[in-house]
């Protein structure tokens, strides 16, 4: 077994602009200015690879967001504002600045993200910064594209009367954006980019477990030259800051990333002001091999990635995997053995391919799940437990053998925990894959063509992969069915979530 100890790194392999930015005290970022909180408060931001403090954030509470959200109303009220008379060309090119700083800052930031979040620094460094850099580059071209309809009327009581109208598309105003610690900076990105292409004015409030490329993007954003009080940061409590951030009356829309629990919080806390909300929720993806996969080594490799990818810690995991009988056995002792080869370790180091969970909150949940499995008479393929005593470490883990109704097959884990389990028929499957409460993402592994569309339109899924997991791009939507959440994150089908738009009729 490969994965039954955790390498040690010295601390002092990083960047020294790495060490540079922990060095410094972190801010909040409000109206251009980097302040500590009002209060003065401030809380600890923990290395999960060793559980050791990195840095203290401000622990923003409702008198700072009622600043963030002051800075930001002032700007987006004032039509003479800079941000308000920048030509769509001018945004573009400001967005796109963004994209290529990001990728100046590249190594610092994967360090950061590894640091902050427990992911490996390479995973960081291929994944999360680029896919960052692109939305930034994505969104960019879209400023100039932000357009509306002229539209031929007929208005059956104004006989012969000639009208112009159309349809322009306008910015929602200030939008409170509230992200998880999955993918810290990614998040951020998805949020801020086509809020900025569309002209709005935001208070992004980072997970209080992962805010440091949070802060690092607010000094890039200011490098980059947007405006103060454009974008605001404020760090802080999720039940303190975001709840203020989510029932603040002068906020036109909430954009949220996290749990439905609290997705289920933010819509009740935006009724106050009946402010626009989307959602971006939980999962219980399933993923389905049907027998006559093409390759079932590269099946075997691709299912095991879209469990233990993240650590398991993504919204479209694919945490239940339905393999069609005849192969189910095979399938599931291949994961089983990519599980044992996978490499854990503290994010930094070089040869790590699994990082700890982010927190000891979550550990305790992950584990949680895998002793109620247990308890409820699952069997264990793999894993199961903690790992190592220094850290929030735990091993890749397969259950079988358990029925529909458990935990461990309904609830999200958000850790690397699949469930696997036979099936014989393509009805049968379909019926118990959209047998959730969620509606995220799905995987379908044929070689049979008719059958992988005719499945994939039958499942109730934001995303479906076929022969492929995880793949995401900045011009692809994401987002999820049923309570996974409302609206979609990237593509162009964001934009007409961050735009209101007004009909003009001009009588002639
Ligand atoms: P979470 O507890 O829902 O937290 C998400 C964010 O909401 C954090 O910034 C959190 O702040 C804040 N928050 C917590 N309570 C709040 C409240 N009462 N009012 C306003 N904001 C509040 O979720 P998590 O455990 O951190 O993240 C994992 C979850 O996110 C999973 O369920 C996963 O599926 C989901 N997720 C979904 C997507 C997607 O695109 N669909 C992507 C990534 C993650 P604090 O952390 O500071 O408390
Ligand atoms: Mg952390």
């Amino acid at each position: 077994m490969a994965n039954d100890t955790i390498t040690e790194i010295a601390e002092e392999e990083i960047l020294p602009r790495t060490q540079d930015f922990l060095d410094k005290q972190m801010k909040c970022l409000i109206d251009g200015k980097w302040v500590d909180s009002a209060s003065g408060a401030g809380f600890s931001v923990y290395n999960p690879a060793n559980g050791k403090i990195i840095g203290m954030a401000p622990s923003g509470d409702k008198e700072d967001i009622n600043f963030a959200v002051k800075a930001a109303r002032k700007v987006f009220d004032d039509p003479r504002h800079s941000w308000n008379t920048m030509t769509p060309s001018e945004r573009g090119k400001l967005i796109w600045k963004i994209g290529d700083l990001i990728l100046e800052n590249a190594d610092e930031l994967a360090e950061l993200e590894s640091i902050d979040n427990g992911k490996p620094k390479a995973v960081a460094r291929a994944a999360d910064v680029p896919l960052s850099a692109d939305l930034f580059h994505y969104m960019a071209g879209w400023a100039t594209k932000i357009e509306g309809n002229t539209i031929p009327i007929s208005v059956p009581y104004a006989p012969g009367a000639k009208f112009h109208a159309f349809t322009v598309r306008e910015p929602v105003g200030v939008i409170g954006q509230i992200i998880p610690w999955n993918f810290p900076l990614l998040m951020a990105a998805w949020k801020l980019g086509p809020a900025l292409a569309t002209g709005n004015c935001v208070v992004l409030k980072p997970a209080e477990q992962t805010p440091l490329t949070a802060v690092r993007l607010g000094e890039i954003l200011q490098e980059a030259g947007v405006p103060d009080g454009v974008v605001n940061i404020v760090t802080g409590m999720g039940e303190t800051a975001g709840a203020a951030l989510a029932a603040h009356d002068d906020v036109d829309k909430v954009a949220f990333t996290g749990s439905t629990e609290v997705g289920k919080m933010i819509v009740k806390a935006a009724g106050g002001n009946l402010k626009k909300v989307t959602l971006e929720l939980g999962g219980k993806s399933p993923n389905i091999i049907f027998k006559d996969t093409a390759n079932l080594e590269q099946t075997i490799a691709g299912a095991a990635s879209a469990i233990f990818f993240n650590h398991g810690q993504c919204c479209c995991a694919g945490s239940r995997l339905y393999v069609e009988k005849d192969i189910c056995e095979e399938v599931v002792n291949g994961i089983a053995d990519a599980a044992k080869q996978i490499k854990l370790g503290p994010g930094l180091a070089n040869d790590t391919e699994m990082g700890p969970l982010v927190s000891e909150e979550q550990l305790a949940r992950v584990t949680g799940y895998m002793d109620a499995g247990q308890e409820a008479g699952a069997t264990c393929v793999t894993g199961g437990s903690r790992l190592g005593e220094q850290g929030y470490f735990v091993s890749p883990t397969i259950y079988k053998d358990a029925s529909e109704d458990m935990s461990i097959v309904r609830e999200e884990i958000f850790g690397p925990v699949v469930v696997a389990s036979p099936f014989d028929d393509i009805e049968e499957i379909i019926k118990r894959s959209n047998d959730t409460t969620y509606g995220l993402a799905a995987g379908i592994w044929t070689k049979d063509i008719a059958k992988a569309h005719h499945t994939a339109a039958r499942l109730r899924a934001g995303t479906v992969w076929v022969n492929c997991y995880n793949i995401f791009d900045s011009a692809l939507p994401f987002g999820g069915y049923k309570q996974s959440g409302w609206g979609r994150e990237m593509g162009h089908e964001v934009l007409e979530l961050y735009t209101e738009t007004k009909a003009v009729c001009i009588g002639l």
